[in-house]
């Protein structure tokens, strides 16, 4: 039998849970967020925003929440992180946790108020602008 000692890099690990809870507990309380927010995981995330579409639609539509940092639903108080680029890449994780909580937080506010909103709590947007992934 071989064992692996590689982590998985296309999943959260128990400890990647551990801190994602906490991280998510902590800012939700910090910017008064009424209620619990739940992070779905891939499988999770994908069944519901997939729900109801053809085979060829639920294709496109999990191709296109693999290119994305995370995504939140504020009907449902949700959010999801894309463990493919957040998973050991800490800055990011706390940015994006940050910044799909302030969707929570300012349901109707747009992408560009939201990019501002974290823009000053993180202090470092600038460089995410240079890369090719994108929030929404
Ligand atoms: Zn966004």
């Amino acid at each position: 039998m071989e064992i692996s000692c590689t982590p998985d890099e296309n999943v959260f690990d128990d400890g990647d849970w551990e801190l994602i809870d906490a991280l998510v507990r902590v800012f939700s309380s910090m910017f008064h967020i009424k209620g619990h927010v739940t992070v779905l995981d891939d499988t999770q995330w994908k069944n519901y925003m997939t729900n109801g579409e053809t085979p060829a639609e639920k294709k496109k539509t999990e191709a296109e929440i693999d290119s994305l940092f995370g995504q939140a639903d504020t009907e449902t108080n949700s959010i999801w992180l894309n463990p493919r680029i957040l998973k050991r890449s800490y800055d990011q994780l706390v940015d994006t946790i940050v910044h799909e909580l302030l969707h929570i937080r300012f349901p109707k506010d747009s992408e560009e108020q939201i990019m501002n909103k974290e823009r000053k709590l993180i202090g470092r947007f600038d460089t995410l602008r240079k890369q090719r992934w994108c929030y929404v």
